[in-house]
Protein backbone atom coordinates (compact mmCIF):
# COMPACT_ATOMS: atom_id res chain seq x y z
CA UNK A 1 0.00 0.00 0.00
CA UNK A 2 1.35 3.33 -1.22
CA UNK A 3 1.99 6.29 1.80
CA UNK A 4 -1.05 8.37 0.39
CA UNK A 5 -3.34 5.22 0.73
CA UNK A 6 -2.11 4.61 4.03
CA UNK A 7 -2.87 8.00 5.42
CA UNK A 8 -6.24 7.97 4.53
CA UNK A 9 -7.01 3.88 5.91
CA UNK A 10 -5.17 5.62 9.12
CA UNK A 11 -7.83 9.07 8.98
CA UNK A 12 -10.58 6.71 9.13
CA UNK A 13 -9.34 5.08 13.08
CA UNK A 14 -7.34 8.72 13.93
CA UNK A 15 -8.54 12.26 14.17
CA UNK A 16 -5.85 14.38 12.22
CA UNK A 17 -4.28 15.94 15.43
CA UNK A 18 -3.05 12.53 15.94
CA UNK A 19 -1.99 11.08 12.72
CA UNK A 20 0.94 12.23 11.24
CA UNK A 21 2.46 11.99 7.57
CA UNK A 22 4.36 14.28 6.73
CA UNK A 23 7.89 14.49 5.61
CA UNK A 24 9.32 16.50 8.79
CA UNK A 25 6.99 14.83 10.94
CA UNK A 26 7.66 11.48 9.83
CA UNK A 27 11.74 12.00 9.76
CA UNK A 28 11.17 13.38 13.70
CA UNK A 29 10.75 9.66 14.38
CA UNK A 30 13.93 8.07 12.59
CA UNK A 31 15.66 8.55 15.67
CA UNK A 32 15.83 6.95 19.08
CA UNK A 33 19.17 7.16 21.67
CA UNK A 34 21.16 4.51 19.69
CA UNK A 35 24.56 5.34 17.53
CA UNK A 36 23.23 3.59 14.66
CA UNK A 37 20.13 6.05 14.00
CA UNK A 38 22.78 8.17 13.03
CA UNK A 39 23.85 6.55 10.00
CA UNK A 40 20.53 5.45 8.79
CA UNK A 41 17.16 6.65 7.65
CA UNK A 42 14.45 4.75 9.28
CA UNK A 43 11.87 6.96 8.52
CA UNK A 44 8.33 5.62 9.18
CA UNK A 45 5.63 5.74 6.55
CA UNK A 46 3.09 6.99 9.08
CA UNK A 47 3.21 7.64 12.83
CA UNK A 48 -0.10 7.45 14.94
CA UNK A 49 -0.83 8.56 18.48
CA UNK A 50 -3.64 6.69 19.80
CA UNK A 51 -5.48 6.98 22.96
CA UNK A 52 -7.21 4.10 23.26
CA UNK A 53 -7.00 0.23 23.51
CA UNK A 54 -9.27 -0.24 20.22
CA UNK A 55 -7.69 2.71 18.31
CA UNK A 56 -4.19 0.57 18.59
CA UNK A 57 -6.36 -2.92 17.76
CA UNK A 58 -7.56 -1.07 14.72
CA UNK A 59 -4.64 0.08 13.93
CA UNK A 60 -3.05 -3.58 14.13
CA UNK A 61 -5.95 -4.62 12.55
CA UNK A 62 -5.60 -2.53 9.26
CA UNK A 63 -1.43 -3.48 9.17
CA UNK A 64 -2.36 -6.79 9.57
CA UNK A 65 -4.95 -7.14 6.74
CA UNK A 66 -1.73 -5.30 4.11
CA UNK A 67 1.39 -6.85 6.08
CA UNK A 68 2.58 -3.64 7.04
CA UNK A 69 5.62 -3.33 9.68
CA UNK A 70 3.95 -1.73 13.12
CA UNK A 71 6.45 -0.65 15.44
CA UNK A 72 5.68 0.70 19.31
CA UNK A 73 7.29 3.62 20.66
CA UNK A 74 7.39 5.34 24.32
CA UNK A 75 9.24 7.94 24.37
CA UNK A 76 12.41 6.52 22.20
CA UNK A 77 15.23 6.85 24.74
CA UNK A 78 16.20 3.48 24.06
CA UNK A 79 19.74 2.48 22.64
CA UNK A 80 18.98 0.03 19.84
CA UNK A 81 16.88 1.54 17.49
CA UNK A 82 13.88 -0.72 19.01
CA UNK A 83 11.32 2.00 18.53
CA UNK A 84 12.57 2.40 14.39
CA UNK A 85 10.97 1.27 11.53
CA UNK A 86 13.86 -0.22 10.44
CA UNK A 87 11.81 -1.55 7.68
CA UNK A 88 9.46 0.85 7.16
CA UNK A 89 5.96 1.21 8.21
CA UNK A 90 3.49 2.67 10.94
CA UNK A 91 4.97 3.80 14.55
CA UNK A 92 2.76 3.40 17.23
CA UNK A 93 3.52 6.59 19.51
CA UNK A 94 1.81 5.46 23.31
CA UNK A 95 3.95 8.44 25.12
CA UNK A 96 0.97 10.70 25.16
CA UNK A 97 -1.68 7.98 26.67
CA UNK A 98 -0.38 8.68 30.28
CA UNK A 99 -3.44 8.06 32.32
CA UNK A 100 -2.28 6.48 36.09
CA UNK A 101 -5.61 4.45 35.97
CA UNK A 102 -6.11 3.27 39.35
CA UNK A 103 -3.74 3.34 42.68
CA UNK A 104 -4.96 0.60 44.66
CA UNK A 105 -3.83 1.01 47.97
CA UNK A 106 -5.08 -2.08 49.74
CA UNK A 107 -3.71 -4.06 47.18
CA UNK A 108 -0.31 -2.88 46.54
CA UNK A 109 -0.76 -2.42 43.07
CA UNK A 110 -1.33 0.49 40.12
CA UNK A 111 -3.07 0.74 36.73
CA UNK A 112 -1.42 2.44 33.82
CA UNK A 113 -1.68 3.23 30.82
CA UNK A 114 2.06 2.81 28.76
CA UNK A 115 2.48 6.31 28.31
CA UNK A 116 3.31 7.07 31.63
CA UNK A 117 6.94 8.44 32.27
CA UNK A 118 8.60 6.54 35.31
CA UNK A 119 9.73 9.74 36.90
CA UNK A 120 5.68 11.13 37.31
CA UNK A 121 4.28 7.82 38.82
CA UNK A 122 6.85 7.51 41.35
CA UNK A 123 6.04 11.49 41.94
CA UNK A 124 2.09 10.38 41.86
CA UNK A 125 3.15 7.58 44.40
CA UNK A 126 4.76 9.08 47.07
CA UNK A 127 1.48 10.73 47.87
CA UNK A 128 0.61 7.03 48.89
CA UNK A 129 3.92 6.64 50.82
CA UNK A 130 4.83 3.82 47.58
CA UNK A 131 6.84 3.51 45.14
CA UNK A 132 7.70 1.81 41.95
CA UNK A 133 11.65 0.49 42.57
CA UNK A 134 12.99 -0.35 39.30
CA UNK A 135 15.07 3.05 38.63
CA UNK A 136 16.59 3.51 35.11
CA UNK A 137 18.66 6.49 34.21
CA UNK A 138 16.41 8.00 31.89
CA UNK A 139 13.58 8.20 34.38
CA UNK A 140 12.20 11.69 33.39
CA UNK A 141 11.60 10.27 30.13
CA UNK A 142 11.28 6.54 29.74
CA UNK A 143 7.79 5.49 29.81
CA UNK A 144 6.60 2.30 32.02
CA UNK A 145 5.51 0.48 28.41
CA UNK A 146 8.99 1.10 27.01
CA UNK A 147 10.02 -0.46 30.25
CA UNK A 148 8.00 -2.87 31.05
CA UNK A 149 8.83 -3.87 27.05
CA UNK A 150 12.69 -3.49 27.73
CA UNK A 151 12.28 -4.72 31.32
CA UNK A 152 14.61 -2.33 32.26
CA UNK A 153 16.05 -1.74 35.04
CA UNK A 154 19.03 0.68 36.73
CA UNK A 155 20.64 1.88 39.91
CA UNK A 156 18.31 -0.15 42.07
CA UNK A 157 18.58 -3.29 39.86
CA UNK A 158 20.84 -5.10 43.06
CA UNK A 159 18.39 -5.11 46.01
CA UNK A 160 14.98 -4.45 43.85
CA UNK A 161 15.64 -6.75 40.41
CA UNK A 162 14.10 -5.32 37.02
CA UNK A 163 10.80 -4.34 35.91
CA UNK A 164 9.64 -8.20 35.26
CA UNK A 165 9.30 -8.44 39.07
CA UNK A 166 7.28 -5.91 38.99
CA UNK A 167 4.93 -6.84 36.32
CA UNK A 168 0.85 -8.40 37.76
CA UNK A 169 -0.55 -8.11 34.33
CA UNK A 170 -0.85 -6.54 30.88
CA UNK A 171 -3.08 -5.67 28.73
CA UNK A 172 -1.73 -6.59 25.38
CA UNK A 173 -3.04 -6.38 21.44
CA UNK A 174 -1.49 -9.10 19.59
CA UNK A 175 -0.07 -8.95 15.79
CA UNK A 176 -3.58 -10.04 14.58
CA UNK A 177 -5.74 -7.06 16.64
CA UNK A 178 -7.03 -9.52 18.96
CA UNK A 179 -6.58 -7.72 22.51
CA UNK A 180 -5.66 -9.91 25.70
CA UNK A 181 -5.18 -9.03 29.41
CA UNK A 182 -2.46 -11.30 31.16
CA UNK A 183 -2.13 -12.10 34.56
CA UNK A 184 -5.83 -12.91 35.01
CA UNK A 185 -8.71 -10.97 33.48
CA UNK A 186 -10.15 -9.76 36.54
CA UNK A 187 -7.57 -10.82 38.69
CA UNK A 188 -5.89 -8.20 41.52
CA UNK A 189 -3.69 -11.48 43.35
CA UNK A 190 -0.28 -10.69 44.18
CA UNK A 191 0.30 -14.01 44.31
CA UNK A 192 -0.43 -16.31 41.01
CA UNK A 193 0.70 -18.96 39.34
CA UNK A 194 -2.33 -20.17 36.99
CA UNK A 195 -1.79 -20.29 33.17
CA UNK A 196 1.06 -20.35 31.57
CA UNK A 197 2.76 -17.10 32.83
CA UNK A 198 2.27 -14.62 29.56
CA UNK A 199 2.95 -11.51 31.32
CA UNK A 200 6.68 -12.83 31.58
CA UNK A 201 6.63 -13.75 27.97
CA UNK A 202 5.63 -9.89 27.08
CA UNK A 203 8.17 -8.10 29.60
CA UNK A 204 11.47 -8.18 27.93
CA UNK A 205 9.55 -8.60 24.37
CA UNK A 206 10.92 -5.41 23.12
CA UNK A 207 7.57 -5.29 21.01
CA UNK A 208 7.95 -7.84 18.74
CA UNK A 209 5.31 -10.02 19.98
CA UNK A 210 2.46 -7.29 20.67
CA UNK A 211 1.80 -3.55 21.94
CA UNK A 212 1.11 -3.53 25.61
CA UNK A 213 -1.64 -0.70 26.17
CA UNK A 214 -2.55 -1.32 30.04
CA UNK A 215 -0.06 -2.34 32.85
CA UNK A 216 -0.52 -3.64 36.37
CA UNK A 217 2.84 -2.97 38.69
CA UNK A 218 2.78 -4.24 42.02
CA UNK A 219 4.26 -0.89 43.87
CA UNK A 220 6.22 -1.19 47.41
CA UNK A 221 6.50 0.63 50.69
CA UNK A 222 8.58 3.91 50.21
CA UNK A 223 12.07 2.86 52.68
CA UNK A 224 11.72 5.13 55.65
CA UNK A 225 15.73 5.93 55.48
CA UNK A 226 18.57 5.64 52.91
CA UNK A 227 22.37 6.49 53.69
CA UNK A 228 25.35 6.67 50.76
CA UNK A 229 28.85 5.32 51.38
CA UNK A 230 31.57 7.06 48.82
CA UNK A 231 34.39 5.02 49.01
CA UNK A 232 38.10 6.19 47.26
CA UNK A 233 40.52 3.21 45.46
CA UNK A 234 43.99 3.69 44.35
CA UNK A 235 43.78 0.49 42.69
CA UNK A 236 41.01 -0.24 40.23
CA UNK A 237 41.09 -4.23 41.39
CA UNK A 238 40.40 -3.11 44.87
CA UNK A 239 37.04 -1.61 43.99
CA UNK A 240 35.07 -5.27 42.70
CA UNK A 241 37.24 -6.68 45.86
CA UNK A 242 35.50 -4.24 48.14
CA UNK A 243 31.90 -5.19 47.10
CA UNK A 244 31.94 -8.68 46.92
CA UNK A 245 33.85 -7.73 50.99
CA UNK A 246 30.03 -5.81 51.24
CA UNK A 247 28.19 -9.04 50.45
CA UNK A 248 30.34 -11.48 51.92
CA UNK A 249 29.29 -9.70 55.46
CA UNK A 250 25.69 -10.17 55.03
CA UNK A 251 24.56 -6.19 53.59
CA UNK A 252 22.79 -6.24 50.23
CA UNK A 253 22.86 -2.39 49.23
CA UNK A 254 19.82 -1.06 47.14
CA UNK A 255 22.70 0.31 44.69
CA UNK A 256 26.67 -0.08 43.99
CA UNK A 257 27.77 2.41 41.27
CA UNK A 258 31.20 2.41 39.86
CA UNK A 259 33.12 5.46 38.19
CA UNK A 260 36.57 4.58 36.71
CA UNK A 261 39.51 7.21 36.81
CA UNK A 262 38.35 7.93 33.18
CA UNK A 263 34.80 8.58 34.48
CA UNK A 264 35.77 10.74 37.07
CA UNK A 265 38.37 13.18 35.20
CA UNK A 266 35.14 13.45 32.29
CA UNK A 267 33.33 14.74 35.90
CA UNK A 268 35.85 17.14 37.05
CA UNK A 269 36.15 18.34 33.30
CA UNK A 270 32.57 18.78 32.93
CA UNK A 271 31.87 20.65 36.52
CA UNK A 272 35.15 21.26 38.51
CA UNK A 273 33.14 22.31 41.58
CA UNK A 274 32.19 18.11 42.21
CA UNK A 275 35.86 18.06 42.80
CA UNK A 276 35.71 14.45 42.85
CA UNK A 277 39.48 12.84 44.17
CA UNK A 278 41.89 11.66 42.00
CA UNK A 279 41.85 8.58 42.02
CA UNK A 280 41.31 4.66 39.92
CA UNK A 281 38.21 3.92 41.26
CA UNK A 282 35.12 5.38 43.09
CA UNK A 283 32.33 3.24 44.46
CA UNK A 284 29.18 4.39 45.92
CA UNK A 285 27.13 2.13 47.72
CA UNK A 286 23.58 3.00 48.86
CA UNK A 287 21.67 1.73 51.48
CA UNK A 288 18.06 1.94 52.59
CA UNK A 289 14.89 0.50 54.70
CA UNK A 290 14.68 1.61 58.49
CA UNK A 291 17.01 4.04 60.00
CA UNK A 292 18.20 2.06 63.02
CA UNK A 293 19.26 -0.80 59.94
CA UNK A 294 20.60 1.67 57.60
CA UNK A 295 23.10 3.61 60.72
CA UNK A 296 24.43 -0.01 61.13
CA UNK A 297 25.04 -1.09 57.45
CA UNK A 298 26.33 2.08 56.90
CA UNK A 299 28.92 1.73 59.17
CA UNK A 300 29.35 -2.13 58.40
CA UNK A 301 30.08 -0.56 54.86
CA UNK A 302 32.48 1.93 55.89
CA UNK A 303 34.62 -0.69 58.07
CA UNK A 304 34.52 -3.34 55.59
CA UNK A 305 35.12 -1.34 52.71
CA UNK A 306 37.90 0.75 54.61
CA UNK A 307 40.26 -2.11 54.18
CA UNK A 308 41.12 -1.52 50.69
CA UNK A 309 40.22 2.00 50.06
CA UNK A 310 42.49 5.16 50.61
CA UNK A 311 39.26 6.53 52.39
CA UNK A 312 35.25 5.73 53.13
CA UNK A 313 32.90 8.45 53.82
CA UNK A 314 29.01 7.81 55.21
CA UNK A 315 26.28 10.51 55.02
CA UNK A 316 22.84 10.00 55.88
CA UNK A 317 22.11 13.84 55.66
CA UNK A 318 20.28 14.77 52.56
CA UNK A 319 22.33 17.69 51.65
CA UNK A 320 25.66 15.99 52.03
CA UNK A 321 24.20 12.42 50.38
CA UNK A 322 23.04 14.47 47.08
CA UNK A 323 26.35 16.10 46.91
CA UNK A 324 27.92 12.51 47.42
CA UNK A 325 25.77 11.12 44.67
CA UNK A 326 26.24 14.52 41.79
CA UNK A 327 29.06 13.18 40.18
CA UNK A 328 27.19 9.66 39.27
CA UNK A 329 24.47 11.65 38.21
CA UNK A 330 26.17 13.65 35.47
CA UNK A 331 28.73 11.24 34.14
CA UNK A 332 26.51 10.35 31.27
CA UNK A 333 27.01 13.62 29.90
CA UNK A 334 30.06 14.22 31.45
CA UNK A 335 31.68 11.91 29.40
CA UNK A 336 31.59 13.57 26.12
CA UNK A 337 33.98 16.44 27.74
CA UNK A 338 37.58 14.01 27.98
CA UNK A 339 38.11 15.45 24.52
CA UNK A 340 36.84 19.22 23.19
CA UNK A 341 35.21 17.82 19.98
CA UNK A 342 34.03 14.53 21.34
CA UNK A 343 30.83 13.03 21.49
CA UNK A 344 29.62 9.94 23.89
CA UNK A 345 27.92 7.42 22.38
CA UNK A 346 25.73 4.39 22.95
CA UNK A 347 27.81 1.41 21.64
CA UNK A 348 28.67 -1.61 23.34
CA UNK A 349 27.40 0.53 26.25
CA UNK A 350 25.49 -2.09 28.52
CA UNK A 351 27.75 -4.98 28.79
CA UNK A 352 26.58 -7.57 31.94
CA UNK A 353 29.56 -9.94 33.15
CA UNK A 354 29.51 -11.95 36.23
CA UNK A 355 30.48 -10.32 39.40
CA UNK A 356 33.68 -12.25 39.56
CA UNK A 357 34.65 -11.16 35.98
CA UNK A 358 34.19 -6.77 36.49
CA UNK A 359 37.55 -6.66 37.09
CA UNK A 360 38.78 -8.02 34.06
CA UNK A 361 35.66 -7.09 32.18
CA UNK A 362 37.12 -3.51 32.99
CA UNK A 363 40.56 -3.67 32.14
CA UNK A 364 40.43 -5.70 28.98
CA UNK A 365 37.87 -2.72 28.36
CA UNK A 366 40.29 -0.08 28.71
CA UNK A 367 43.03 -2.17 26.68
CA UNK A 368 39.93 -2.32 23.53
CA UNK A 369 39.74 1.49 23.85
CA UNK A 370 43.66 1.58 23.12
CA UNK A 371 43.87 -0.87 20.72
CA UNK A 372 40.86 0.80 18.44
CA UNK A 373 42.12 4.38 19.65
CA UNK A 374 38.70 5.52 21.32
CA UNK A 375 38.35 6.97 24.15
CA UNK A 376 35.88 4.95 26.42
CA UNK A 377 34.88 6.42 29.63
CA UNK A 378 33.56 3.27 31.95
CA UNK A 379 30.61 3.79 34.78
CA UNK A 380 27.48 1.46 36.10
CA UNK A 381 26.18 -0.87 38.33
CA UNK A 382 28.77 -2.57 39.15
CA UNK A 383 26.85 -4.72 41.85
CA UNK A 384 25.30 -6.27 39.36
CA UNK A 385 28.04 -7.00 36.87
CA UNK A 386 26.55 -3.93 34.21
CA UNK A 387 29.08 -1.64 33.13
CA UNK A 388 28.32 0.82 30.90
CA UNK A 389 31.38 2.12 28.38
CA UNK A 390 30.75 5.17 27.02
CA UNK A 391 33.15 5.23 23.64
CA UNK A 392 33.78 9.42 23.18
CA UNK A 393 34.50 10.20 19.58
CA UNK A 394 34.41 12.69 17.19
CA UNK A 395 31.17 12.14 15.22
CA UNK A 396 32.16 13.77 11.56
CA UNK A 397 35.53 11.94 11.48
CA UNK A 398 34.49 8.45 9.64
CA UNK A 399 37.21 6.88 10.83
CA UNK A 400 37.12 7.10 14.43
CA UNK A 401 33.03 6.27 13.41
CA UNK A 402 34.46 2.78 12.34
CA UNK A 403 36.93 2.04 14.92
CA UNK A 404 33.78 2.80 17.63
CA UNK A 405 31.93 0.08 15.56
CA UNK A 406 34.68 -2.39 16.20
CA UNK A 407 35.31 -1.34 19.39
CA UNK A 408 31.38 -2.03 20.57
CA UNK A 409 31.71 -5.19 18.46
CA UNK A 410 34.80 -6.24 20.55
CA UNK A 411 32.88 -5.23 23.75
CA UNK A 412 29.68 -7.55 23.45
CA UNK A 413 32.32 -10.29 22.07
CA UNK A 414 33.98 -10.02 25.38
CA UNK A 415 31.15 -10.28 27.37
CA UNK A 416 30.11 -13.18 26.13
CA UNK A 417 33.62 -14.92 26.50
CA UNK A 418 33.16 -13.90 29.93
CA UNK A 419 30.09 -15.36 30.52
CA UNK A 420 28.12 -12.60 30.02
CA UNK A 421 25.66 -10.77 28.54
CA UNK A 422 25.84 -8.30 25.25
CA UNK A 423 23.10 -6.45 27.33
CA UNK A 424 22.35 -6.24 30.98
CA UNK A 425 19.47 -3.48 30.66
CA UNK A 426 19.21 -1.67 27.77
CA UNK A 427 17.89 -4.92 25.02
CA UNK A 428 18.82 -5.78 21.56
CA UNK A 429 17.04 -3.85 19.01
CA UNK A 430 18.35 -3.57 15.75
CA UNK A 431 22.14 -3.47 17.16
CA UNK A 432 23.04 -6.44 19.16
CA UNK A 433 20.36 -8.91 17.70
CA UNK A 434 23.65 -10.22 15.85
CA UNK A 435 24.78 -11.78 18.82
CA UNK A 436 21.45 -13.68 19.16
CA UNK A 437 22.82 -17.11 18.18
CA UNK A 438 26.65 -16.44 20.18
CA UNK A 439 24.36 -16.08 23.29
CA UNK A 440 21.59 -17.89 23.24
CA UNK A 441 22.01 -20.96 20.91
CA UNK A 442 19.25 -23.66 19.85
CA UNK A 443 17.20 -21.24 22.23
CA UNK A 444 16.71 -19.08 19.63
CA UNK A 445 14.58 -21.41 17.53
CA UNK A 446 12.60 -21.91 20.17
CA UNK A 447 12.00 -17.87 20.00
CA UNK A 448 11.51 -18.01 16.55
CA UNK A 449 8.66 -20.31 16.78
CA UNK A 450 7.28 -18.21 19.56
CA UNK A 451 7.66 -15.02 17.43
CA UNK A 452 5.71 -17.44 14.40
CA UNK A 453 2.99 -18.40 16.34
CA UNK A 454 1.89 -15.16 17.28
CA UNK A 455 3.15 -13.26 14.44
CA UNK A 456 3.46 -15.42 11.39
CA UNK A 457 3.23 -12.62 8.73
CA UNK A 458 6.13 -11.02 10.91
CA UNK A 459 4.82 -7.29 11.09
CA UNK A 460 5.21 -6.53 14.93
CA UNK A 461 8.59 -4.76 15.15
CA UNK A 462 10.54 -6.69 12.53
CA UNK A 463 13.92 -6.93 12.22
CA UNK A 464 14.72 -6.55 16.39
CA UNK A 465 15.54 -8.86 19.13
CA UNK A 466 15.90 -11.72 16.94
CA UNK A 467 18.89 -12.35 14.41
CA UNK A 468 17.47 -12.49 10.29
CA UNK A 469 16.40 -16.05 9.29
CA UNK A 470 19.74 -18.44 8.02
CA UNK A 471 21.94 -16.92 10.46
CA UNK A 472 23.79 -14.69 11.78
CA UNK A 473 23.67 -10.91 10.43
CA UNK A 474 22.58 -7.50 11.63
CA UNK A 475 18.61 -6.34 11.57
C1 LIG B 1 20.63 8.75 29.36
C2 LIG B 1 19.97 7.39 29.34
C3 LIG B 1 20.04 6.59 30.48
C4 LIG B 1 19.45 5.34 30.47
N1 LIG B 1 19.53 4.58 31.60
C5 LIG B 1 18.93 3.38 31.64
C6 LIG B 1 18.99 2.59 32.83
O1 LIG B 1 19.57 2.97 33.84
N2 LIG B 1 18.35 1.40 32.80
C7 LIG B 1 17.68 0.94 31.70
O2 LIG B 1 17.11 -0.16 31.74
N3 LIG B 1 17.64 1.66 30.56
C8 LIG B 1 18.23 2.86 30.50
N4 LIG B 1 18.18 3.59 29.35
C9 LIG B 1 17.52 3.01 28.16
C10 LIG B 1 16.02 3.35 28.00
O3 LIG B 1 15.74 4.59 28.62
C11 LIG B 1 15.13 2.26 28.59
O4 LIG B 1 15.27 1.07 27.87
C12 LIG B 1 13.64 2.68 28.61
O5 LIG B 1 12.89 1.80 29.38
C13 LIG B 1 13.02 2.80 27.24
O6 LIG B 1 11.76 3.43 27.40
P1 LIG B 1 11.11 4.31 26.24
O7 LIG B 1 9.75 4.72 26.68
O8 LIG B 1 12.02 5.40 25.84
O9 LIG B 1 11.00 3.23 25.09
P2 LIG B 1 11.40 3.33 23.55
O10 LIG B 1 12.84 3.65 23.42
O11 LIG B 1 10.43 4.19 22.85
O12 LIG B 1 11.15 1.82 23.11
C14 LIG B 1 11.95 0.78 23.62
C15 LIG B 1 11.44 -0.57 23.12
O13 LIG B 1 10.18 -0.85 23.70
C16 LIG B 1 9.18 -1.06 22.70
N5 LIG B 1 7.96 -0.47 23.24
C17 LIG B 1 7.79 0.79 23.74
N6 LIG B 1 6.55 0.92 24.22
C18 LIG B 1 5.91 -0.26 24.00
C19 LIG B 1 4.59 -0.75 24.26
N7 LIG B 1 3.68 -0.01 24.87
N8 LIG B 1 4.29 -2.01 23.88
C20 LIG B 1 5.21 -2.80 23.29
N9 LIG B 1 6.46 -2.40 23.03
C21 LIG B 1 6.81 -1.15 23.38
C22 LIG B 1 9.72 -0.37 21.46
O14 LIG B 1 9.22 -0.96 20.27
C23 LIG B 1 11.21 -0.62 21.62
O15 LIG B 1 11.54 -1.91 21.17
C24 LIG B 1 18.78 4.86 29.31
C25 LIG B 1 18.69 5.68 28.19
C26 LIG B 1 19.28 6.92 28.19
C27 LIG B 1 19.16 7.76 26.95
Amino acid sequence: MNRHRLASELKRIFPPERLLTGNLERRMYSYDSSFLARFRNYTPDAVVLPRSTEEVAATVKLAARHGIPVIPRGAGSGETCGCLAVRGGIVVDLSSWDAIEEVDVANMQVFVRPGVVHYRLNEYLAAYGLFFPPDPGSTRMCTIGGMVANNSSGLRAVKYGTTEQYVLGLEVVLPDGQVITTGGVNCKALKNVSGLNLSKLFVGSEGILGIITRIRLRVWPRPKARGIAMAVFADLEEAPAAVLDVYRSGILPSGIEILDSSAIRAINMYNPEINLPDAEAILLFEVDGNPAGVEWEGQKIVEVVGKRAISVEWATNPGRMAELWRGRSVVAVAAARLRPDGSRIFAGEDISVPLNKVTEALRRIKELGRQYGVAVVNYGHIGDGNIHTAPVINLENPDEVERANKLADAIHRLAIELGGSTTGEHGVGAVRNQYALDEHGAAVNTMRLIKKALDPANIMNPGKLLPPEGGAGGA
